[in-house]
């Protein structure tokens, strides 16, 4: 079982809640917000009108944070340890999860952001080490994994490497010359993204992207001599589809069909994190969606995970809000 933060003894999957705070639009249209972080692990439910529907009115994570909380406190005290940790040669995955509009690519691009500052930090105060930075990035849309560095839309096939694990062939794999050159790379990516309408959000996304840093270094002295001072790893930075059910989004035909693989993949890396969180040993069922095939060297093992859980506060998103709890309850 997880250990609170910053302790590095056996961290497995940290849980994280985000409510952002209710937009302008929202406001307008006078919604009321009825969630409410009372203290730093719990979240609470007040809705005198629902007081007795039964459901469960407060919530207990890890951490959670409230909506006037900037995203540089989320980073500092909920995820830049794992983050970091990828420079001393641990994998790390962190995620946002939630339904559109709840402020998960708000949140991931400014934790990748910060991530990344620190990590070219740490380069910097540790020059005794030689550095070698790589960047690749995907996007997983109706269970097709594409580049999201290339302009080449072909569908990229998964492969089973007898000492790599899963790779994905033809992926584009940059050697990052300098910080500039990565934030380059993170715009294209962003570009890159598909994106299309839903009756929810226009600029929802249904696809999930996967934005992945590796890190190898080994010691001067020692360099092209010995091996055992080299050390590598990655840290995965991972903004999920929509959680919303494909028929809360009045999906029809195509819309639909991309739910159901939301659905299938969001369930698969539910089942997969519940295994995982509760050390349970035995057979964990990465294999049923791409995205979890694509993390499993970054989940589970040695390897660091954060999820980071975004809430919308606005009453009229309740329902999405508790399921979005809910999976977050089961991760814990
Ligand atoms: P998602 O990726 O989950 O669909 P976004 O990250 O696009 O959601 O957020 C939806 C909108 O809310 C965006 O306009 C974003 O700038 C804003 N937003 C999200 N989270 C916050 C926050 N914590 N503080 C302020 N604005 C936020
Ligand atoms: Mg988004």
């Amino acid at each position: 079982k997880m250990q609170g933060m910053g302790n590095g003894k056996e961290e497995k999957i940290l849980v994280l809640v985000r409510l952002r705070p209710l937009s302008e639009n929202e406001i307008t249209r006078n919604e009321v917000a009825d969630w409410e972080c009372i203290n730093p692990t719990t979240i609470l439910y007040r809705n005198s009108l629902q007081e007795r529907s039964g459901l469960p009115t407060a919530y207990s994570f890890d951490r959670v944070f409230r909506g006037d909380c900037a995203t540089r406190e989320v980073y500092e005290e909920g995820t830049k340890d794992i983050a970091l940790s990828v420079v001393g040669g641990i994998n790390s995955t962190i995620f946002a999860y939630g339904q559109t509009s709840s402020g998960k690519t708000y949140t991931m691009n400014g934790i990748t952001e910060y991530a990344v500052a620190d990590i070219y930090d740490y380069i910097q105060r540790h020059e005794e080490r030689a550095f070698v930075l790589k960047f690749s990035a995907v996007e997983i849309y109706n269970e097709v994994v594409r580049d999201l560095l290339s302009t080449d839309n072909a569908p990229l096939r998964l492969l089973d490497d007898p000492e790599r694990g899963t790779i994905i062939e033809k992926l584009t794999e940059e050697t990052l010359r300098d910080r500039k050159h990565l934030k380059e790379l993170l715009s294209t990516c962003a570009a890159q993204r598909q994106i299309g309408e839903t009756s929810l959000n226009e600029t929802s996304s249904r696809s999930h992207q996967i934005l992945r840093l590796t890190i190898e270094s080994s010691a001067r002295e020692f360099l092209g001599k010995d091996n055992s001072t080299a050390l590598a790893a990655s840290v995965n930075f991972v903004d999920l589809a929509g959680s919303e059910r494909a028929s809360q989004a009045l999906s029809v035909g195509q819309r639909l069909k991309e739910g159901c693989h939301i659905n299938r993949s969001l369930l698969t890396l539910g089942t997969v994190i519940r295994k995982l969180s509760k050390g349970r040993h035995g057979h964990v069922n990465y294999r049923d969606s791409k995205l979890t095939r694509i993390l499993q060297p970054a989940l589970g093992g040695n390897a660091r995970t954060a999820i980071i859980c975004t809430l919308s506060p606005s009453r009229s998103h309740v329902e999405q809000s508790r399921n979005t709890l809910l999976f977050a309850s089961c991760a814990k």
